[in-house]
């Protein structure tokens, strides 16, 4: 369908960003980048995001290592019995919360046994030894940069010395290569929090991804503390964001990702214009 407005040139949306810059996140500029529609329709339309079984999945697991974490932190015992009660418990409540339309018992079933290989892979993978020295727990860092909304970053996990981690459940190994690449933009957040919310430079940055392959695998992702160029790069590219956000941008970035975007559907029949949270171009 041929849109009969071109959305960079729309004016109609700007003044109004929805909830693009309340603050800025990692998670934010990536979405940003990957496509300023999707951005556009996730965080200005403000059209939420359809529960899905991978996010379901990512959550509990990702819930389930904050828990082993805390336990390591407090210095507590506890045994695999009480992380799968923990598994388990954060299982219900995501469902509770956010209902995923499975298609059947099975497909439910067999994820969250998948979810649990994931947890217990990465723990047989002993990549973190339990009794090493935590520095924080799912830290929340801000930083305020002038020109720029807050910035915000959620941290898994601090290490003792100051090595960041980031968990990730993903559907294949992340390539060696360019992992760092792919992820530039939240390492670079990452850094900056950390240095200005401890007033030191981090030790360096991990990536854990907890793979979903028939095995489960765990590959870790190391990088050193990160250089000024890429902090400052970061910076540069947060004012492009905001620039952008202002300037109405809704380019679409068609590519294969678009067979998974939640917003296929609005996207394909958009026309330009304000888009309603419940979808409908007008
Ligand atoms: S379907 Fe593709 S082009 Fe459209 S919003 Fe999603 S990622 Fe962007």
């Amino acid at each position: 369908m041929i849109s009969t407005l071109n959305p960079t040139t729309d004016t109609s949306a700007r003044g109004n960003y929805g909830r693009a810059l309340d603050y800025i996140s990692a998670s934010r500029l990536s979405c940003w980048q990957q496509c300023r529609r999707k951005h556009y329709f996730r965080y200005v339309a403000d059209i939420p995001s359809e529960p899905s079984p991978a996010m379901h999945l990512g959550k509990v697991v990702h819930a389930t290592l904050q828990q082993w974490n805390l336990w390591r932190w407090d210095r507590k015992p506890y045994t695999m019995n009480d992380l799968h009660a923990a598994f388990f418990h954060s299982w219900e409540k995501e469902q509770a919360e956010n209902t995923v339309p499975w298609k059947s018992d099975k497909e439910h079933d067999d994820l969250r046994d998948k979810a649990w290989e994931l947890v217990t892979a990465y723990l047989d993978a002993a990549v973190i030894d339990e009794s090493e020295d935590i520095a924080g727990v799912e830290v929340r860092l801000e930083a305020e940069i002038e020109g720029l909304p807050t910035v915000i970053g959620i941290v898994d996990l601090v290490r003792g010395g100051g090595r960041i981690v980031d968990f990730k459940t993903a559907a294949k190994s992340p390539s060696q290569n360019s992992a760092g690449h792919v992820h530039g933009t939240q390492l670079g957040i990452y850094a900056l929090l950390y240095r200005h919310c401890t007033g030191t430079r981090e030790l360096g940055i991990e990536l854990h991804h907890l793979v979903k392959t028939k095995v489960p695998k765990v590959c870790v992702s190391e990088f050193g503390s990160m250089s000024d160029r890429e902090i400052g790069n970061v910076i540069a590219l947060m004012h492009q964001y905001v620039d952008s956000v202002k300037a109405g941008d809704c380019t679409p970035s068609p590519s294969f990702m678009c067979s998974g975007c939640e917003y296929l559907s609005q996207c394909k029949s958009w026309q330009g214009g304000e888009v309603q949270g419940n979808g409908d171009a007008s």
